[in-house]
């Protein structure tokens, strides 16, 4: 699965280290090596830290919540973050991505949490906007597969169809066996997040 990372060490730099230069050559002090520091120190703590999809915070609304202890002079609002798929993982400024693990120290004027998202993991499937589980803020999820069911019905009278039907059963939902749910006799409509009888 392309979210389930494990343990990486990669190097994620959010300075503009030429615009740090000039403001060391402006202000006569080494601005360069105070960030190098804070960003060596971060990218330890970054080490520490649990990688990969954490399923607890697909929902946007939980993550806004973990903002509420965010302490940080931050350009970014916990709703732009939240949005983009951040939550406050409570160790210094750290912010983690809930679908590719992404931790970002830092905030920058120039640019918006979605763009740091954007450049440092492009392939973030919730990014790319794939079904990850995501719950947004203002998702209204309208219950009517009635109809739909109805005309499938005949369909999936065999275990094969059913079987078929969970192809797309979300990683998420790991805890069900779809072989186990199509020999009771239920299908996966792909519309919502459950299992029904037919
Ligand atoms: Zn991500």
């Amino acid at each position: 699965m392309a979210t389930q990372k494990t343990a990486t060490k990669e190097k994620i730099s959010q300075s503009d280290y030429t615009s740090l230069l000039e403001l060391s050559n402006y202000l006569g002090l080494d601005a360069v090596q105070f960030t190098k520091k804070m960003e060596e120190e971060e990218q330890e703590e970054r080490e520490k830290m649990q990688k990969g999809f954490n399923s607890e915070m697909r929902s946007e609304a939980k993550r806004l919540k973990t903002f509420v202890t965010y302490k940080s002079y931050s350009s970014w609002t916990p709703q732009e973050m939240a949005a983009a798929g951040f939550y406050f993982t409570g160790v210094r400024s750290g912010i983690q991505c809930f679908c590719c693990g992404l931790i970002l120290f830092g905030t920058s004027l120039q640019r918006l949490p979605i763009e740091d998202h954007k450049s440092f993991h492009p392939d973030c499937e919730f990014l790319l906007g794939k079904d990850v589980g995501n719950i947004a803020k203002y998702d209204i999820r309208v219950k009517n597969p009635e109809k739909k069911l109805r005309g499938d019905k005949a369909k999936y009278q065999e275990d094969k169809a059913r079987l078929e039907s969970f192809e797309d059963w979300p990683f998420y939902v790991h805890k069900v066996s779809p072989r186990e749910l199509s020999a009771a006799g239920f299908v996966f409509t792909v519309e919502f997040i459950e299992a029904r009888r037919v």
